[in-house]
């Protein structure tokens, strides 16, 4: 499992944890999770203590989890999975979710409005936990498919999750949208799943065995028996584009599309876009570098500058340790973005940079690096160039950009519209000699998706879901009436208005 998790730690790096099912064991279920990255949690630089604790925790299954915040506090009680002991097997069961539900405050409303219940922490977690138990109360007995069509009634939002009972059965499952992705393989009785492709292709598996799980599907384990199917019928797709521009490991395949060979189109599009610019004045002499900002623009930025005719060069190097800004908790994303990346003199100095970004959230890394790149590298000038279209709204589907406010493009962009002068003035702003973005359409045909099988919504502001886009409005209220706009927040007034 700690082999599994470490191939996704770029998925979550707050906490990890597993739970293992062991019919031999007194705690037929157990877990261990705890705060830190994979390496930490499970001990994996202190060997003995590391061996006892697989010892200890061996069994037949397993289900584990990276943590990624989007809301709840940092500590080991938000740790995943999260497992709810029971007399009874079939109702004693540990869980865990990638995802975010959009209708969190309604279902914590719900649960409490009748003074029985009791929440103890702020995430849509637990929420998930008290209704799966739920499903279970009294004599109920759904199978694990109708308990998931069942939630799925219940449900807005995105939500992929894996859940294990003392009775040894599993389920996977994937929200009817497929916003998150799931993987999954068989080879005879060896089974094993994950949000990626990589986990399942480290661990052995032969690529062709490795598939995406569809949206709406679950796969259930029951006394050993495995089956496929659907719990509720997937009308459409939106998977999270995030993925491929961003969020995945680059050597994973999601859905069928190649995370590498999506970056690499995204880079052949931005040279396109160059290509065809009949005001493009700058030359590509021999001072003209492409520099990626380590490490997932990197795929993007070696195609481009490969299309371009021009050198791609390690101009930026990333401090391996020090972990992704982009997904770590609010405070200290500047210092560590300071800390992150070291220019290097002896490829800058004096060169025309084309610096390729993935994509520009708040804007914290891009003007540290600018700053950096000419007083520690020498650059003579800095074009930036993204592989990605403006970020404008917020993602109310588990990525970490919630409020409005704290993006950087929704200002210069108030019609939507991207266009040059908007582009010189955001430059302006980061301090970059020029800047281009992609186009939206690029995306879609860079992952080879029609543009309504993706989400999108964080570029254009159209969620996939009903209470997405009431959030989406209610946090855009919220901008004129100079509120913090923040998932929470605008979470709470729409459950005002649902009540
Ligand atoms: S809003 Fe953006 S980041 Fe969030 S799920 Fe949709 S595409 Fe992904």
């Amino acid at each position: 499992m700690p082999r599994m998790l470490l191939d996704i730690q770029n998925r979550g790096q707050l906490a990890a944890g597993m739970t293992t099912y062991d019919p031999r064991r007194n705690q037929l279920i157990d877990t261990h999770k705890r705060i830190g990255m994979v390496s930490e949690a499970f001990y994996l630089s202190r060997r003995k203590k590391g061996e006892s604790l697989m010892r200890e925790y061996a069994g037949r299954a397993a289900i584990g989890h990276v943590r990624y915040a989007t809301c709840g506090a940092e500590d080991r009680s938000y740790a995943q999975p999260f497992e709810r002991h029971h007399v009874e097997k079939r109702k004693w069961f540990s869980f865990a979710f990638n995802g975010q539900l959009t209708n969190y405050q309604e279902l914590r409303n719900e649960l409490l409005s009748d003074d029985k219940h009791h929440l103890a922490r702020e995430t849509d977690t637990e929420i998930i936990m008290h209704e799966i138990c739920r499903q279970y109360s009294g004599d109920q007995k759904p199978t694990l498919l109708e308990m998931m069509a069942n939630l799925d009634r219940l449900f807005d939002g995105a939500y992929s999750l894996v859940l294990l009972n003392a009775q040894g059965d599993m389920l996977i499952a994937r929200d009817p949208l497929g916003i998150k992705p799931m993987c999954y393989a068989k080879e005879g009785s060896l089974f094993a799943a994950a949000s990626e492709s990589v986990p399942l292709l480290n661990l052995g598996f032969e690529p062709e065995s490795i598939k995406s799980l569809l949206p709406g599907q679950a796969i259930t384990i029951v006394n050993g028996k495995f089956e496929i199917a659907n719990f509720v019928p997937s009308s459409r797709k939106a998977h999270c584009f995030f993925e491929w521009v961003y969020f995945a490991n680059v050597a994973s395949t999601l859905d069928e599309r190649s995370v590498y060979q999506s970056r690499s189109n995204l880079g052949a599009e931005l040279a396109r876009l160059e290509m065809s610019d009949p005001l493009m004045t700058m030359p590509f002499d021999k001072d003209t570098i492409v520099v990626p900002v380590p490490d997932t623009s990197k795929a993007a930025a070696d195609s481009m500058a490969f299309e371009l005719g021009l050198p791609s060069r390690e101009g930026l190097i990333r401090n391996r340790y020090s972990g992704r800004t982009f997904i770590e908790g609010s405070a200290g994303r500047k210092r560590k973005a300071q800390n992150k990346y070291t220019p290097l003199r002896e490829v800058l100095e004096g060169k025309r940079v084309f610096l390729v970004e993935d994509s520009i959230v708040r804007s914290t890394t891009m003007k540290v690096l600018l700053d950096r790149l000419r007083s520690a590298g020498g650059a003579k000038e800095i074009h930036v160039r993204v592989a990605c279209p403006p970020i404008i709204a917020p993602c109310f589907y588990g990525i970490d950009m919630s409020r409005v406010d704290e993006l950087f493009a929704p200002k210069f962009m108030p019609d939507g519209n991207l266009t040059a002068e908007v582009q010189r003035e955001m430059a302006k702003t980061l301090g970059a000699d020029s800047l281009r973005y992609l186009p939206v359409e690029a995306v879609s045909r860079a992952i080879g998706f029609d543009r309504d099988q993706l989400c999108q919504a964080c570029i254009t502001g159209e969620y996939p879901t009903k209470r997405g886009q009431d959030l989406y409005e209610i946090a855009l209220r919220q901008v004129g009436n100079g509120k913090t706009r923040t998932y929470e927040n605008a979470a709470a007034e729409l459950a005002t208005h649902v009540k």
